[in-house]
């Protein structure tokens, strides 16, 4: 694996300031059962890596506290830990909104058969990645069998009534390129996923988020590989578009690791770009009890234009 943060730093991105957070995004651990060529995690199924039970319950007591509204669940492969039960019911016990980044395949685990039923019996909202709706491109980018394994994982949300229409269940699917591309337009792109998902396999789903591939981890060190690193930070830097900075992530999330530290968001987490409050680097979960990081700076660096090129990229898709 190259490092490519040497080459992210120093930059000339522009400062962002915090807002109140809105979301807290718990990167409960790094094992998942795919390990894609664009992880920007660096996940797989070797990856060991979990929060355990202490920081799950420091992340429930901030919920709780500082009446944080929505809980963001990351990964790997988040429902691999066996902590994320617990996790998600009692922040729906205290009314908050869950997010799960769900990669679908593991929905077909064995051991997971009820992991559908207990998400929607939670009413989780599901965030799910499909790169494409073809085979050839989803299993190039994600492994063999991922297509087919997905299509799979997406009825079992369509039959409990994940993305039905009328249902107050929530299936989003995310699209992020196949190479060192833009996204294209995220609603001429959701009209089609709609079209041949719906016609090919009679799937639903509510909303597609495009997402930009981030310079770093595996996408980044393949980049490197290839030579086209310096080509794809041009690409990104030629498209920043400065309305985009009013809606990027970091201004309303902060991003928890598995032992339980902060960042800006999940970027910074995999760069090790620590979230700094009064000279403080590393601080923790429990710190947000006191709300000791509301004037912390935001760490950017050259990454960032990943969020800003083009239509932009969040958490929750395209910002233009
Ligand atoms: S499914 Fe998601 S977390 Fe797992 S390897 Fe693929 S991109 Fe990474
Ligand atoms: S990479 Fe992170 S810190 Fe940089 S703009 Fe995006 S969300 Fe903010």
């Amino acid at each position: 694996m190259r490092a490519t943060l040497p080459l992210l730093t120093p930059s000339d991105f522009p400062a962002i300031a915090r807002r109140a957070i809105e979301t807290l995004q718990v990167n409960v651990g790094y094992r998942c059962n795919q390990a894609c060529h664009h992880c920007h995690v660096n996940a797989s199924p070797d990856r060991s890596e979990i929060m355990g039970p202490e920081v799950v319950d420091e992340v429930l007591r901030v919920l709780a506290a500082r009446r944080v509204p929505t809980l963001d669940v990351t990964g790997g492969a988040p429902e691999l830990n066996p902590n994320f039960r617990h996790l998600v019911r009692e922040a729906r016990r205290l009314g908050v909104r869950v997010i799960d980044r769900c990669n679908l395949t593991v929905l077909n685990e064995p051991g997971f058969e009820d992991l559908a039923a207990f998400l929607a019996a939670q009413n989780v909202e599901i965030i799910a990645s499909l790169p494409c709706y073809t085979k050839e491109n989803v299993d190039k980018q994600r492994g063999d069998h991922v297509f087919e394994s997905s299509i799979l994982g997406l009825r079992k949300l369509n039959a409990l009534g994940y993305g039905v229409a009328g249902s107050q269940l929530t299936l989003n699917l995310v699209y992020n390129p196949l190479g060192p591309l833009l996204p294209p337009a995220q609603d001429k792109l959701e009209a089609d996923y709609k079209r041949e998902l719906g016609t090919h396999f009679g799937i639903v789903f509510n909303h597609l988020y495009t997402l930009a591939n981030m310079p770093i981890k595996r996408f980044g060190s393949t980049l490197i590989t290839q030579g086209k690193f310096a080509a794809y930070m041009t690409l990104l830097r030629s498209a920043h578009n400065p309305a985009n900075l009013d809606g990027v992530m970091c201004r309303s999330l902060v991003s928890v690791d598995h032992r339980g530290h902060l960042y800006d968001c999940d970027f910074n987490q995999m760069l090790g770009i620590p979230l700094v409050v009064a000279g403080r680097p590393r601080r923790h979960v429990s710190d947000l009890l006191s709300g000791a990081i509301d004037n912390a700076e935001i760490a950017v660096a050259e990454h960032c234009y990943g969020c800003t090129a083009g239509q932009g990229s969040s958490c929750s898709g395209a910002l233009a």
